[in-house]
């Protein structure tokens, strides 16, 4: 069970911002940026490169995801970053998709 598997089931804490059938988004423990937040399916879907035909309703759900996580944490107006990491060169650490919401300061590109 990989450790979003257990902030979904509450078997670990995490600083919870939105939740819903398909989804669950909380703060990331190591923040990248003034907000950080992961949005998280609750479908297990290992990386973006693992995602079927079939999840392209859920994975659009996640993305809407993301823009309500910026509306709420009012980042519509100054701007945010949507990132998926996948594999190795990617910098994934955690084998369960999630979308990765920055913002809350000027974002430097290309990423490093
Ligand atoms: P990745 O590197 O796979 O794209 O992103 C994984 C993210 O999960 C990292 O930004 C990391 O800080 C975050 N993370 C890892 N473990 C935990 C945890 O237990 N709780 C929370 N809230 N975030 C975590």
């Amino acid at each position: 069970m990989s450790i979003f598997e257990k902030i979904i089931a509450r078997q670990i804490p995490a600083r919870i911002v939105a939740e819903t059938d398909e989804w669950i988004a909380f703060h990331d423990i190591q923040p990248q940026a003034p907000v950080h937040v992961l949005v998280v399916p609750k479908k297990v879907i290992t990386r973006i490169g693992e995602a079927e035909d079939s999840d392209a309703l859920l994975l659009g759900a996640l993305l809407l995801g993301a823009k309500q996580v910026a509306r709420s944490l009012g980042l519509l107006d100054s701007g945010f970053r949507v990132v998926l990491n996948h594999g190795r060169d990617g910098g994934e650490t955690v084998p369960h998709l999630h979308v990765h919401v920055l913002g809350g300061r000027p974002l430097g590109w290309p990423p490093g």
